[in-house]
């Protein structure tokens, strides 16, 4: 006897990988030049000088013991000040480190997060397009997952389609910006909005209803957009933060939780986040890379590289022909699918070895999702091959 649902999630790869899996295997057969895969989100450009030469440092300057032994359930210390000073430089917020537990990765601080906020019948929303694991993280907490439909073609937040959804069993509404799949940034007045009606509604209801803002892009923007810091707009915001895109980490597994003293039940609710990171085994996270993060959380990425595959991928499609949603974030390009069908238009391309991941596992059918953390080479090569797709696809 086994777990079904765990048996399902395990046997079921996801789309994403499929893809990435079968570009592999054809990159052996015609050769990885020839193969344009643009399926999956691992980091093209390397973590920044600072956090290989502090791991020296580290190696050098403190004993085996400290850099491998245990650090406090929550996280070390140094770590959480470290973290609490860069917020306030950045956002001008009051943290203390007892409002940060450090995790391993915005994966599972928001399973540690959507379970410390599931109550019997609770139900968390995500706006579409939504990152996919949402759905079985939401469910393995005990809580019920409802996407909230897109706002197209501009996708921002979908608020009168959010509103129609809220009910007195909402814990939360998941935001992620800059999004993964669309590569849009939400507003500042967007964000407003959406802080007035969650307000409106917790007093409907009586009680609260938080944001989970999964923020693993929060560095990741162009042209000089900005990201606003959710917390200061709306105060019931539980930040799921990621090392893995920012600095570039994916495979190290750091990040930390960021609960707000002022956040209804504040206190409590940190509690609660450590108690179901306790019961999740997800406590003390990776000791040397939390003493990285100590010298190394107030850096920034050096973006260069994604702007430069981001507007000529933009650009190009464009001219191809293609509709593209406005791409101010992260590390996407979120495509309408001609013809409207993503799945068939993702299967047809796959014949001409290029690999994009349809919007429907995003909760956003007749799009496809294009990461272009690839070689600029690629990107440049990738565009006749992109023109003569849509062409042969309109002849078809
Ligand atoms: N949330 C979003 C929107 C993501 O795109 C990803 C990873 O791609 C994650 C969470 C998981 O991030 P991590 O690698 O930090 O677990």
């Amino acid at each position: 006897m086994y777990h079904q649902q765990a048996y399902a999630l395990g046997s079921n790869r996801s789309c994403i990988r499929e893809l990435f899996e079968y570009g592999r295997i054809r990159a052996k057969e015609v050769g990885p030049e020839n193969v344009f895969d643009f399926s999956i989100g691992n980091p093209s450009i390397p973590a920044p000088p600072q956090v290989d030469e502090t791991i020296r440092q580290l190696l050098t300057d403190t004993d085996s013991l400290s850099l491998h032994g245990y650090t406090p359930a929550v996280g070390d210390d140094a770590t959480r000040q470290a973290i609490a000073q860069s917020l306030h430089d950045r956002y001008g917020v009051d943290v203390t480190a007892d409002e940060l537990f450090i995790g391993s990765g915005a994966a599972p601080e928001l399973c540690a997060v959507f379970k410390a906020l599931t109550f019997p019948g609770a139900k968390i929303l995500a706006l579409a397009p939504y990152f996919p694991e949402y759905k079985p993280f939401v469910e393995a907490a005990g809580a019920i997952f409802e996407a909230v439909p897109p706002d197209i073609p501009g996708f921002q937040i979908p608020l009168q389609a959010l509103e129609q959804r809220l009910t007195e069993n909402t814990a939360a509404v998941i935001v992620n910006s800059p999004n993964n799949p669309s590569g849009a940034v939400y507003t500042r007045q967007a964000l407003q909005q959406l802080a007035q009606l969650l307000q409106r509604k917790q007093k409907q209801f009586g009680h609260p209803i938080y944001i989970v803002s999964d923020e693993p892009y929060r560095e990741l923007v162009y042209d000089g957009v900005s990201v606003p810091f959710i917390p200061t707009i709306y105060t019931n915001t539980v930040v799921c933060y990621s090392f893995s895109k920012s600095l570039s980490l994916p495979g190290e597994r750091i990040g930390y939780i960021y609960v707000p003293r002022q956040a209804t039940d504040g206190q409590a609710l940190y509690l609660a986040v450590a108690g179901a990171a306790r019961s999740l085994g997800h406590v003390c996270a990776p000791s040397l890379w939390q003493k990285v993060i100590a010298r190394c959380c107030h850096l920034q990425p050096d973006l260069l590289a994604y702007d430069k595959n981001r507007r000529t991928l933009y650009e190009g499609l464009l001219q191809a022909g293609y509709e593209i949603a406005p791409p101010d974030g992260a590390f996407y390009l979120f495509v309408k699918a001609p013809g409207g069908d993503a799945q068939a238009f993702s299967e047809f391309a796959k014949t001409m070895d290029i690999l994009l991941v349809p919007g429907d596992g995003f909760g956003c059918p007749g799009w496809f999702r294009l990461c272009y953390c690839v070689s600029y080479d690629k990107i440049v090569r990738s565009l006749p091959v992109f023109a003569r797709l849509l062409e042969k696809w309109n002849e078809k």
